[in-house]
């Protein structure tokens, strides 16, 4: 079982206090927070072995480009890929999708088809519509339900021989529903149809397997799993990832430059042009390595113990509504109370200090769905606790008779 209490003593900001109260931060579906752990390792990057990777003969080179590459192999045996060079470094989920997106505008024809969730993020969508403009192909949307689900039988209907990508999160950041992949994956290998899937918001509470869900693509931030900001990853099957043209040029990502002719370096370097974040990389396997510790059963268990303690909480508020009600949901609750704008009643949360996000969460389709400009969203990890919600609720209550 996990020790909450013990965990908690590796997070140092969870000591601090806003507006002078202590910190209850649940706004983790935006970014994580990091551990001691992952912090030294930082620390110890920059004070004994910052060099550039892959092009030194000396020491400090050499020790930073292990490091470096020891972290990608921890993230390959932590998504179980085959082969180290079908992870690529990248600076996060939103670059992972560009990337791939960008490597399909010679892939794709007018008449093709590319089918996205209508539970994505901006990061989710916007690529695909650019893609759609560049190549003439055109983007279809699986609609959702009232509880937040994908309907299933939509997406049957929209696949044909035409479709060439399909995209969607394993997680939605909005509502937390857990999207059932193995089922759209299979499906979409029926049509001949490749798939990427977000996992900026599952990988913080999952460990996926990439090889047992025979997924295409597969892409997270580090960040939102106790890692740094400004680093990611793509995985991407080898075959795939052979057949995308290289992204960006630059150094690192060749072989031989000459005037004439430039010939691209293999895999993973072709993908990683130019000095990446070396330190964020290796930070990025020293929090894989600390969830790891902790287990991913045990954060799946805990927290869902928290999302049905705090869901039943919010519940018992007047007028209080939550939006993703999904069977299969992560510790996510998204919600409104009345006609009370989510950004009032998060900015008295602020002055008690309690972080939540407020707005559409880069989701205004889902928001659009709903009819709603956005929701407060509560958002825990595994260093929440049952006194941090009763803290919430209290206060919740406060702003709530402010405000009405
Ligand atoms: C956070 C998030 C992203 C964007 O991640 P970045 O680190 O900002 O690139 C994309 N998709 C989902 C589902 C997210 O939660």
């Amino acid at each position: 079982m996990l020790d909450v209490q013990k965990i908690r003593k590796d997070f140092p900001i969870l000591n601090r206090t806003v507006n002078g109260k202590p910190l209850i931060y649940f706004d983790n579906a935006a970014t994580s927070q990091t551990p001691q752990q992952v912090i030294d390792v930082i620390v110890d990057y920059y004070s004994n072995f910052n060099a550039n990777i892959h092009r030194g003969v000396h020491s400090l080179s050499q020790e930073a480009t292990d490091a470096y590459e020891q972290a990608r192999i921890k993230i390959q045996n932590h998504f179980n890929a085959k082969e180290s060079h079908e992870i690529i470094f990248t600076s996060g989920t939103t670059h992972s999708i560009n990337l791939v997106a960008n490597g399909f505008s010679s892939l794709l024809k007018k008449g093709d088809e590319i089918i996205v969730s209508a539970l994505e993020h901006h990061s989710n969508i916007v690529p695909w519509q650019m893609l759609c403009e560049r190549t003439g192909a055109s983007l279809k949307v699986i609609p959702m339900n009232e509880n937040g689900e994908l309907i299933l039988s939509d997406y049957d209907a929209l696949l044909n021989e035409n479709t060439k990508l399909v995209f969607v999160n394993h997680i939605s950041n909005a509502l937390g529903t857990i999207n059932p992949i193995e089922y759209i994956i299979e499906k979409a290998h029926a049509v001949g149809a490749a798939v990427l899937v977000d996992g900026a918001q599952s990988c913080p509470h999952i460990k996926p397997d990439v090889q047992a869900l025979d997924v295409d693509f597969y892409v997270c931030s580090a960040h939102k799993l106790c890692g740094p900001t400004g680093v990611g990853m793509l995985y991407g099957k080898e075959a795939w990832l052979n057949k995308l043209p290289p992204y960006q040029g630059g150094g690192e990502m060749i072989a031989e430059v000459s005037f004439e002719k430039t010939t691209y370096a293999g895999l993973p370097h072709k993908f990683e042009a130019g000095t990446p974040n070396i330190c964020g990389g290796i930070a990025f396997g020293a929090a894989i390595d600390y969830m790891n510790n902790i287990g991913f059963e045990n954060i799946a268990k805990y927290e869902q113990e928290l999302l049905d303690y705090g869901s039943e909480q919010l519940q018992q508020i007047e007028g209080l509504k939550i939006y993703g009600t999904a069977k299969e949901k992560t510790s996510v609750i998204s919600f409104n109370v009345g006609t009370i704008h989510p950004y009032d009643i998060g900015t008295i949360l602020d002055k008690m200090g309690i972080a939540v996000r407020t707005g559409h969460h880069c989701a205004q389709p889902i928001m659009d769905f709903y009819k709603i400009p956005g929701t407060i969203r509560a958002s825990f990890m595994f260093y929440n606790t049952k006194e941090e919600i009763d803290a919430f609720i209290v206060a919740l209550k406060k702003a709530i008779m402010m405000l009405s």
